[in-house]
């Protein structure tokens, strides 16, 4: 299959060309024809199927050939992302796929003065990317009118939910014409995702292109159990035996992020951090510093990562467990992309073994535990599987109390019937939903 039999027209034959996409993906296969076609689209499709372009090039395809000229403070199609860095991202793609078309396309967000965007907006674009935060603002600014929208895309739709942003999305729904076309793109369904898609989609066409929840399959996955406390050390002590070049690693807090980072300088690895207390600015120029290889090491929490593309990334290394099993699919989407091979390490402490245990339920696999000499460690991971079992350690049956006297006897062999045999390991299961948090900040 070509891009051409797709039914795409020239200057966007050419802007792929130039981009080297050849062939377009299962997801752009699928959703192109669909969104040429007017239909609303529900797609489960992760980071590194080459969603973007399914939706942005049928997009800029219909914004050329039909509609009115977008008018003052008016955007003709909107994106929605959830965090300003896939705002930035989705940006930077839309604008090369429109490189040889008379369309006009910005995006907005949060953290930055909100005055140059007012200014920007006054003679309206094609396509805006927004965050939802900032385009309430700007709407209730007036800065910003909807009446004139033809498409709506959600990008990321279970990452805005996560982020706790339904309030925002039942708002701008509020604001939106009745009239429109609706893509819902998201890696994960969960039940509150289909529960917007039932509002703000009509008769939509579900694409699924990998099967649901399971992680890219180009990427190579293991486990290093270690103790919670010695994870700096082993992470040392593997980036100079595995000669890391360029990697991200994910701590779960804002702390770990700056602590981890801090002990990397100390030692001279050229290493960066990003998370959500850090200025726009600031998050930008160590994205930046990394994919263009002066930072070697970039450590970052879920939501400053957040879909971020670094084109040919080898490694990601989980430095912790997410707390949401669904952002260990997000985190090790940064590698295996496009078709390349990837490998994502997890070190894992005893702490985080229902962690562990929920995320092989959801992936459906049992990951590989490779033990690093002489950081075996003293707090044993309990044994995981797929199943969401947690197999904790045989324990020693307790001798029952020998009635009166004191001192040591000899009780002989005894079986309490009330008791597992010694050889059976007392199996416990975890929950059986995979996120076992509601996470950050979830609005209801
Ligand atoms: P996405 O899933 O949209 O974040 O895209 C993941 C990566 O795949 C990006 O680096 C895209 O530039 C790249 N990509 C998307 N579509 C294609 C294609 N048809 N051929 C080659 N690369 C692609």
């Amino acid at each position: 299959m070509t891009f051409a039999s797709l039914g795409l027209i020239e200057p966007l034959l050419r802007a792929l060309e130039t981009l080297g996409y050849h062939t377009p993906t299962p997801v752009q296969a699928q959703a192109i024809p669909a969104v040429l076609a007017g239909r609303d689209l529900m797609a489960a499709a992760q980071t590194g199927t080459g969603k973007t372009a399914g939706f942005a090039v049928p997009l800029l395809q219909l914004l050329t050939m039909e509609g009115p000229k977008v008018a003052a403070n008016s955007a003709r199609a909107l994106i929605l992302c959830p965090t300003r860095e896939l705002a930035e991202q989705v940006h930077a793609s839309v604008a090369e796929y429109a490189q040889h078309l008379p369309l006009t396309t910005y995006a907005v967000y949060g953290g930055v003065s909100i005055n140059p965007q007012m200014m920007k907006l006054r003679k309206g674009v094609d396509i805006l990317v927004a965050t939802p935060g900032r385009l309430i603002d700007l709407f209730r600014q007036n800065a910003l009118k909807l009446n004139q929208l033809q498409t709506l895309v959600l990008d990321e739709a279970d990452r805005m939910l996560d982020l706790g942003f339904s309030e925002e999305l039942a708002n701008i729904y509020r604001m939106l014409p009745k009239k429109r076309q609706t893509l819902l793109f998201s890696a994960t369904f969960s039940d509150d995702i289909r529960l917007l898609a039932g509002q703000m989609l009509n008769d939509p066409l579900s694409i699924e292109v990998s099967p649901r929840n399971v992680a890219a399959n180009t990427v190579k996955q293991w486990v290093v159990p270690v103790d919670k406390k010695r994870k700096p050390e082993l992470f040392v002590h593997l980036m100079r035996k595995g000669r890391w070049k360029q990697v991200l690693v994910f701590a779960k807090t804002r702390n770990g992020v700056d602590a981890l980072v801090d002990k990397l300088q100390g030692l001279g690895v050229n290493a960066d951090g990003i998370h959500g207390d850090k200025p726009q600015a600031t998050r930008q120029r160590a994205l930046d510093r990394f994919k263009s290889s002066d930072v070697q090491i970039l450590v970052a929490t879920d939501v400053a990562a957040r879909g971020l593309d670094i084109e040919d990334l080898p490694l990601v290394v989980n430095f912790d467990l997410p707390i949401v099993a669904e952002d260990y699919i997000h985190r090790i989407g940064r590698t295996g992309r496009a078709g390349n091979t990837g490998e994502a390490i997890s070190l894992v402490c005893a702490d985080e073994v229902n962690m562990l245990s929920a995320i092989e339920m959801l992936t459906r696999q049992t990951l590989t535990r490779k033990t690093e000499p002489d950081f075996e460690p003293e707090h044993r991971v309990p044994e995981t599987d797929a199943s969401g079992q947690v197999v904790k350690k045989p324990k020693k049956p307790k001798k029952p109390k020998a009635s009166g006297g004191g001192g040591k006897r000899n009780l002989g062999k005894w079986v309490d019937s009330g008791d597992a045999a010694p050889s059976e390991p007392s199996i416990k299961p975890v929950r059986k939903v995979p996120v076992f948090n509601t996470g950050p900040r979830k609005k209801k």
